[in-house]
């Protein structure tokens, strides 16, 4: 392992946490993401199985405590 960037969990908080996020996001909606696993929680599960065809419409991950607390940058792991 040569990063030393830490890893999302996947538990229930973080997906709680999540759901505030890309529950509200335009994209998840759009794109209908709920309904292709991994479902949420894409920075820690990767991303969207229908990434391919994923419309991206807007991000909300930035605004995200997860984002900060892990530092991520970007955003857009249901596409990425
Ligand atoms: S950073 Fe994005 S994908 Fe990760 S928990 Fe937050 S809203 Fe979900
Ligand atoms: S990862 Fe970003 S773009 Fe994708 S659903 Fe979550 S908030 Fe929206």
């Amino acid at each position: 392992m040569k990063t030393t960037v830490a890893t999302v969990e996947d538990n229930a908080t973080n997906l709680e946490i999540c759901k505030k996020y890309c529950g509200a996001c335009p994209t998840f909606k759009t794109n209908k993401l709920r309904e292709s696993p991994p479902h949420a929680l894409f920075c820690a599960l990767g991303k969207s199985s229908i990434a391919e065809n994923v419309k991206s419409t807007g991000c909300y991950c930035p605004a995200c405590e997860i984002f900060t607390k892990y530092h991520l940058t970007i955003g857009y792991f249901c596409a990425k």
